[in-house]
């Protein structure tokens, strides 16, 4: 056996690894759902322009681990670790956003034997402060990001990425580790430069993470926009992209910030796979 392994190795150093999992289609074999926080809002009109007016809704915040052959690939890294030490949460405009945080991302990072030093490449759907809190426990890690979603973040008073970070600025999708397996797929909208995910698992089939595409289930059955969206137009066509692509795969949609979805899901240490 162990003659046949030093055998396939070398095969795939000889053919390069990308055209192995190309044919296998298995370059992914893990992805972890983690409890980046929870936020409870007074107003879910915020996101539902018209409806729903003063009706409080929980959202979840997820962050997405992913474990390739190649290496780690963490998408969204969540409200600011910093919120776990708050014992009545992070509040803002005036009450009206309590965010939470039950544990730490490092934490859970952690207990599944996962140092911040090994992720490869953090992708972020976009800069908002939901998605970026913890960008910096990964300095090493290269940012995968729309350029002008970067450009617009670092012009910013106090932008949550360090100038000094690693950045792979991107124009449309990025298929990440050359196989199809991991791929951002461009849906701006939300945000000048959003981004959303495409993964295969070879269990679990095609996975779409959103991001902020879409917040809610409900938004996306109706292709509703939240009025804080930067591009109504551009949100409405990246909602088709990712429906056309879901049908192309017969993908799930996963969606960040929908806590009823999310509350089904396995999360971290129990993974997809
Ligand atoms: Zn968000």
């Amino acid at each position: 056996m162990k003659t046949l392994r030093v055998t396939l190795t070398g095969m795939m150093a000889l053919f390069g690894t990308s055209v192995i999992w190309a044919q296998s289609g298995a370059g992914v074999d893990r992805l972890y759902v983690l409890d980046c926080g929870w936020s409870h809002n007074a107003d879910e009109s915020r996101w539902t322009p018209g409806l729903n007016v003063g009706k409080p809704i929980d959202m979840s915040e997820n962050c997405y681990l992913i474990h390739h052959a190649q290496g780690y690939f963490l998408w969204d890294t969540g409200y600011s670790d910093k919120v776990a030490d708050m014992p009545d949460g992070q509040v803002s405009g005036g009450g009206a956003t309590v965010v939470r945080r039950s544990k730490t991302l490092a934490a859970q990072l952690s207990a599944i034997g996962v140092s911040p030093s090994d992720i490869k490449f953090v992708g972020i759907s976009h800069t908002h402060p939901d998605h970026t809190g913890n960008v910096e426990l990964f300095p090493q890690a290269t940012l995968m990001i729309q350029k002008v979603e970067y450009e617009a973040a670092m012009s910013a008073k106090s932008p949550a990425i360090a100038a000094t970070h690693p950045v792979m600025k991107l124009e449309g999708d990025k298929d990440v580790f050359g196989d199809g397996s991991v791929t951002i797929i461009s849906t701006p909208g939300h945000t000048v430069g959003h981004q959303s995910l495409l993964v295969h698992l070879p269990k679990t089939g095609w996975v779409i993470l959103t991001g902020d595409a879409v917040h809610l289930k409900d938004n996306w059955d109706n292709r509703r926009v939240p009025s804080m969206n930067v591009d109504k137009e551009k949100t409405v066509a990246s909602m088709q992209r990712l429906a056309d692509l879901m049908e192309e795969h017969h993908a799930q949609l996963w969606i960040n910030h929908d806590k009823v979805q999310s509350d089904q899901q396995k999360h971290a240490p129990e993974y997809y796979d």
